[in-house]
């Protein structure tokens, strides 16, 4: 928590595929951090479906989310996850980052999700209370969620907008992948590199929008940058979130040691544990087929250039 009482929430906004989870869970070594995972999903997947954790055992019986329900609510069957989901759905999804980039409309966007923010509130107060953790990082990646978490008075939002090479995610989204997130066997879900490539257009172009006039709360980091040089990226995002001082998460130049983490939800890799290695990933340069390639290059264009990705080759 940061002085005040405002809880520090560091958070991870870009499509999916994109190398979140590594990043966050890379931040969440850091002492004094906490990786969450993709908050977003915690009501569903924690209340209503009893997901595994990244401890691996289900969210209901995971003693530190245990612990930040019954700090926050009294228990985990206190809540009405149904009626905070339909509060958050009715004004923190993409279809009202429009309104989000108007006083008038974000008047009324606070009017739809009152249960939503109240709820939240509590939420990410408990988690670093019942961690002892000051900083949260979330890595929800949805802009529009992430911009309505920055609606909550108490919360101190830094936004990390994490690009990748929408080839690259776009490949990770064609191919078919199980989520061992429950019992039952499951797969993630797949989009074609068509709406790939056009969420990767919206989601993107939303970050910056929303965050355009707060320069201070917005960085910009490219997964490709951050892989090349760890080390300078660290240091980049620690300075942004005024957190100069805390220990960088590496050993080495380029690998990380990852510890049991409580992550609600988020990439198959979230389960991962010991030294990992941050390297690129290239497959799809010889993987993707060449429509697809075209596909995605042609819908995303004007952004790739934007963000310094040729165009070909
Ligand atoms: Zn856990």
């Amino acid at each position: 928590m940061t002085r005040g009482g405002r809880v520090k929430v560091l958070y991870i906004a870009g499509l999916g595929r994109s190398g979140s989870t590594i990043l966050s869970n890379s931040l969440g070594q850091i002492d004094g951090f906490f990786s969450t995972g993709e908050m977003n999903f915690v009501w569903k997947h924690a209340l209503l479906e009893n997901r595994l954790c990244g401890c691996g055992r289900p969210l209901r019986e995971c003693p530190v989310w245990r612990a930040v329900f019954e700090r926050a609510f009294g228990g985990m069957d206190r809540v009405d996850a149904r009626a905070v989901m339909a509060s958050m759905h009715a004004g923190a999804r993409t279809r009202h980052v429009p309104k989000m980039l108007t006083e008038r409309g974000r008047r009324d966007l606070r009017k739809r999700v009152p249960l939503f923010l109240e709820h939240a509130e509590r939420l990410y107060r408990a988690v670093t209370e019942a961690t002892g953790e000051r900083v949260i990082v979330d890595s929800s990646k949805e802009p529009a969620y992430g911009y309505a978490v920055g609606m909550i008075p108490s919360v101190d939002l830094y936004v990390l907008h994490l690009v990748r090479d929408p080839r690259a995610a776009a490949y990770s989204w064609i191919r078919q992948k199980e989520q061992p997130d429950s019992a039952e066997r499951e797969f993630m879900h797949q989009k074609s590199a068509r709406d790939s490539a056009l969420l990767w257009d919206a989601w993107n172009v939303s970050a910056e929008a929303l965050w355009r006039g707060a320069p201070q709360r917005y960085l910009r980091l490219r997964y490709e940058d951050f892989v090349s040089d760890p080390r300078g990226s660290f240091r980049k995002v620690l300075a942004f979130i005024r957190e100069p001082d805390a220990g960088l998460p590496l050993i080495g130049r380029d690998e990380v040691r990852l510890g049991v983490t409580h992550t609600v939800s988020g990439n198959p890799n979230r389960f991962e544990t010991g030294s990992v290695k941050l390297r690129r990933d290239d497959r799809w340069k010889d993987g993707m087929s060449r429509s697809d390639r075209t596909t995605v290059t042609a819908l995303a264009a004007p952004l790739l250039l934007r963000y310094g990705y040729p165009l070909g080759g």
